[in-house]
């Protein structure tokens, strides 16, 4: 067993572990993140970085590197159903950039590793808490393939760990899920000759979802009924390709030669939680491990990072202050200011996502042209892919980096 001291263990190298683990070590906080995955090589992650993430990027002195990463920008998308083609946003001036997860996580780790205060554990996972008092004062964790185990003792844990947080469950905290009735079967293909500002279909063969991921690349989505997939892969992987080549013929092809396996395919249910609380006595839960996002609005890592910015804006003072562990009461003041804005979004994901399975279980008839509440529907829908824009204009504020923090 390896014995070591931090002032903060980050687990999981998600965009809210890597972001924070990155502020926390330029900050002069001596900072340990660990993660299970040997890579970051994962499939299926979130690709829209929504405002204002370019502009914490920028603010992190990031932007210009992200931006030299393989990405697509949208700004506009339709949806068409039964031929007919129906405008359902238009971000004018505002950017949400499409980029792969595994490479800007790499650049997020590649960067806080300039920083003597930051260490990095791939091939890690958590194992459980160390306490003292009561209190979180560490975790015990084990490393693959040698299965070497660790003993890091710290001020404060942060729980980055996402939708099945281990962290979440140690501490016994409810994620406060909600039910669903749609699922979303995603799967890629290289990037065919199909018309890329339709980001929504709807035909007699049911609901596709996609969009460009990268220069060779899209990312496809066929929705169905919660509980329908075990069934679906009953059919076999050629009925699956008939139904998807049915809704857009124009990647019948690719679909034919590419899509060779259920294996290729991850199903992601439409559901969202918000943990009853975020906290204890020297731990915070941020990102999907205090509120799981679903993919409706592509708000999972807009969450997520906003949480990693405030938690160094609110606790980088209190760490550099004293070496005792970080109290309940402190840690509360995070999710004191990100829960209401985080309450709104998962509110707005459900009410979408109930429009999203009306839609579905409505689909065997519905009339040509669409009805317009069939088109909010249908709206829903595409913002599984971008949030409409808040035309209420009551958006919460957004937090903004504290660069006077930095120590370089
Ligand atoms: C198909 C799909 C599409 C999506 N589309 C979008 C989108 O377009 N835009 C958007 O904003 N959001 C989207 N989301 C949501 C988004 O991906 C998540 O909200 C976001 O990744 C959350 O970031 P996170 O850092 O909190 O958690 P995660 O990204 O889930 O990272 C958690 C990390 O913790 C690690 N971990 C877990 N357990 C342990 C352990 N015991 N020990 C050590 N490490 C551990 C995991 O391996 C993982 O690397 C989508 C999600 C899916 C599944």
């Amino acid at each position: 067993m390896t014995a070591r001291s931090a002032d903060v263990i980050v687990v999981g190298a998600g965009p809210a572990g890597c972001v924070v683990s990155y502020l926390l070590a330029r900050s002069g906080v001596e900072t340990v993140l660990i993660e299970r995955q040997r890579t970051l090589d994962r499939e299926f992650r979130g690709y829209g970085f929504r405002p204002p993430i370019p502009r914490l990027f920028d603010e992190m002195d990031l932007l210009a590197d992200v931006e030299d990463l393989p990405h697509e920008t949208i700004s506009r998308g339709t949806v068409v159903a039964y031929g007919k083609s129906y405008p359902v946003f238009d971000f004018d001036d505002r950017r949400v950039l499409l980029l792969k997860q595994p490479p800007l996580l790499r650049l997020l780790i590649e960067r806080a590793r300039e920083f003597e205060t930051f260490t990095f554990h791939s091939g890690t996972s958590f194992d459980g808490f160390r306490r003292e008092d009561g209190a979180v004062a560490g975790i015990t964790a084990t490393s693959r393939p040698d299965g070497e185990t660790h003993d890091f003792r710290s001020r404060l844990v942060i729980g980055a760990d996402g939708r099945f947080s281990t962290t979440r469950r140690a501490a016994g905290i409810d994620a406060g899920m909600d039910e669903s009735g749609t699922e979303v079967v995603w799967f890629r293909l290289p990037r065919a000759a199909a018309d890329f500002t339709t980001h929504i279909r709807i035909e007699d063969d049911g609901v596709l979802v996609y969009s460009p991921l990268s220069e060779r690349e899209s990312q496809y989505g066929l929705l169905v009924p919660e509980g329908r997939y075990p069934a679906i892969r009953d059919r076999g992987i050629a009925r699956f390709r008939e139904t998807v080549a049915g809704i857009e013929p124009a990647i019948a092809d690719s679909v034919e030669s590419n899509l060779t396996s259920f294996d290729q395919c991850s199903l992601l249910s439409v559901r969202s939680g918000l943990a009853e609380r975020w906290t204890d006595d020297g731990l915070l839960l941020i990102g999907d491990a205090a509120h799981v996002a679903s993919p409706i609005g592509a708000e999972g890592n807009n969450l997520a990072i906003q949480d990693a910015v405030e938690t160094h804006r609110l606790l980088t003072p209190v760490l550099a202050r004293g070496d005792g562990p970080i109290s309940n009461a402190t840690l509360r003041r995070v999710e004191g200011n990100r829960r209401p804005a985080v309450e709104r979004t998962i509110r707005g994901q459900r009410s979408r996502g109930r429009g999203l399975s009306s839609l579905l279980s409505s689909r065997d008839r519905l009339p040509d042209p669409l009805e317009p509440h069939l088109l909010r529907g249908a709206a829903a829908l595409m913002s599984l892919l971008a949030r409409l824009p808040n035309r209420s204009g009551t958006d919460d504020p957004e937090p903004s980096v504290d660069r006077s923090l930095f120590a370089d």
